[in-house]
């Protein structure tokens, strides 16, 4: 069957004045109706750049899209007409953001920007429209939701506008919904509600979801699959349960072993020593060799492949097989 939708081999670069940064070296994953999909990942992984790829929002003037396939039900969008494209978005497609006081505009109310949408692309009237995101914020459990569709960005509170900010995402009740780290700038409380909402939400729509995370918390709390990016790769790709029984990279290893640090919720992944690499000098080999702690000579030359294991599972590690059946490849774990 056709997944709703498969990226493939997503190649892009930024050309910049410090030279040409390979941002995105091979990336595939897919997501199904109804699962959940989390991208994991240090900040400059590439999950963003992914997103922004599929979406067709690549923002940054020296992106250069090399390769690559986003198929949304087998169609590749990256080849369809611009058309094709804004009416995918939203539609098809729609996506969340980290900060939601920058998506919404705040000289309208926010009521007034899920409602345009419906004007616009569903041809609703004035009345129609206003009913119908009065329903959006209600859905979106914001209370008094009459009242405050006459609101605007800066009279909600940071969990509101991201709720106003799912409302309009669901405007157009979208087949997949791609959240970017969609909680990290909330408070605790109000991150585990958010994504309860869009938990329910996603089942009852059966929508397929795509989250994009730094948080192994959120990821066993909601996530059907992983896919862990590294240095602009997917190093693993696995089901949830089978990623935390035992990883296949040594990168996954390592994010795992964060885990007793949950109490740092919110901030950015530390368990690694050393940092990720600079995306226009890729080390040679597998680009994780200079901070694996399994690292041998062979890792020094050889690119892993990204290659397929038992049960739906992929690992760009030489040893993946090795990690699987004894735990580890050749050195020592605990040096
Ligand atoms: Fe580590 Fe080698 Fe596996 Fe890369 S291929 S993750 S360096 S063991
Ligand atoms: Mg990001």
């Amino acid at each position: 069957t056709v997944p709703l939708l498969a990226v493939k081999d997503l190649r892009v670069e930024f050309r910049t004045n410090d030279g040409v940064a390979k941002v995105l070296n091979g990336v595939s994953y897919h997501v199904d109706a109804g699962e959940t999909l989390a991208v994991l990942g240090e900040s400059g992984s590439g999950k963003s750049v992914t997103a922004q790829t599929i979406m067709g929002i690549l923002d940054m003037p020296p992106a250069v899209v090399l390769g690559g396939e986003v198929l949304f039900h087998g169609e590749d969008l990256l080849s369809a007409k611009p058309a094709r494209r804004m009416q995918v978005r939203g539609e098809g497609i729609a996506m969340i953001f980290q900060d939601a006081l920058s998506a919404l505009n705040p000289v309208f109310t926010v009521g007034f920007q899920i409602a345009e949408q419906l004007r616009v692309r569903r041809g609703l009237s004035r009345a129609e429209a206003r009913k119908g995101a009065i329903d959006l914020l209600d859905l979106v459990r914001i209370p008094h939701a009459k009242q405050r569709v006459r609101s605007y960005p800066h009279e909600f509170s940071g969990g509101m506008r991201q709720r106003a900010m799912i409302a309009m995402s669901l405007a157009l009740d979208p087949e997949l919904l791609i959240a970017d780290e969609p909680t990290t700038a909330l408070d605790v409380t109000v991150q585990a509600q958010i994504m309860d909402l869009l938990r329910d939400i996603q089942r009852e729509r059966d929508m397929g979801l795509i989250l994009i995370t730094h948080d192994l918390g959120v990821v066993a709390e909601v996530a059907d699959r992983i896919a862990v990016m590294y240095a602009g790769r997917i190093v693993e790709q696995a089901d949830v349960y089978a990623l935390f029984r035992g990883p296949a990279h040594p990168y996954t290893e390592a994010l795992l072993q964060s885990l007793p640090r949950l109490d740092l919720k919110g901030q950015d992944l530390k368990a690694i020593k050393g940092l990720p690499p600079s995306l226009t000098r890729i080390p040679p080999g597998c680009p994780f060799h200079p901070r694996c702690p399994r690292a041998v000579d062979r890792c020094h030359q050889e690119v892993p492949d990204f290659h397929p294991l038992p049960g739906d599972r992929h690992s760009a590690c030489h040893f993946a097989h090795e990690m699987l059946v004894s735990g580890y490849p050749g050195s020592n774990p605990d040096k």
